[in-house]
């Protein structure tokens, strides 16, 4: 078995609900280890980058929107987000989420039980989860500094940044 990490995301329609909880205890089952968190404001350019696949959807402006927590405001506008690891990591916990559409999904799985669909038709299915190990490392190159995760998992290279270095992905 190969051991894997992902990025999981609580999206705001998840902060909002106060799911953080309920959704952490049911990603527990895996046995994962977490080796990076934090509280995120999710900016228009991180959100775009994040979703830069789903950029010629329609429902493309909406969805980003819908990850900065637009539609929420304060204090819901915001994303938990975590690196977790282990074995096989991003199949295990991706089946724990459920699928994309929450009313496709099976009902005890995280979007099932807790997602819906918007009267727009967006998908706020309480949950981001990397879809395969080159995704994962992108998403999680994007939203994390390789000193905010505990284990260090891609390669990093050291720039000169002011008077000190900083150490950034190579
Ligand atoms: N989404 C949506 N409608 C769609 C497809 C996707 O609202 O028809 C949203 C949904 O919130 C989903 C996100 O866009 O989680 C990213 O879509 P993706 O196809 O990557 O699904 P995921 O990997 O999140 O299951
Ligand atoms: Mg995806």
């Amino acid at each position: 078995m190969i051991i894997e990490q992902l990025l999981i995301l609580i999206k705001p329609d998840g902060v909002k609900k106060s799911l953080t909880g309920n959704i952490l205890t049911k990603l527990s089952e895996a046995r994962m280890v977490i080796i990076g968190t934090k509280a995120v404001k999710v900016s228009k350019k991180l959100a775009e980058a994040h979703y830069y696949q789903l950029k010629d959807k329609p429902f493309f402006g909406e969805l980003v929107d819908y990850i900065q927590g637009k539609i929420y405001g304060e204090p819901w506008d915001r994303v938990i987000a975590f690196v977790y690891q282990g074995e096989d990591a991003i199949a295990r916990m991706r089946k724990i989420a459920g699928a994309t559409n929450p009313e496709e999904a099976d009902p005890i799985s995280i979007r099932g039980a807790y997602g819906r669909i918007t009267t727009k038709g967006i998908y706020e299915n309480v949950v981001h989860c990397s879809s395969d190990p080159s995704e994962a490392e992108r998403e999680i190159k994007l939203w994390f500094q390789p000193d905010e995760i505990v284990n260090s998992v891609y390669s990093t290279k050291k720039i000169i940044a002011g008077k000190g270095e900083k150490t950034v992905w190579a």
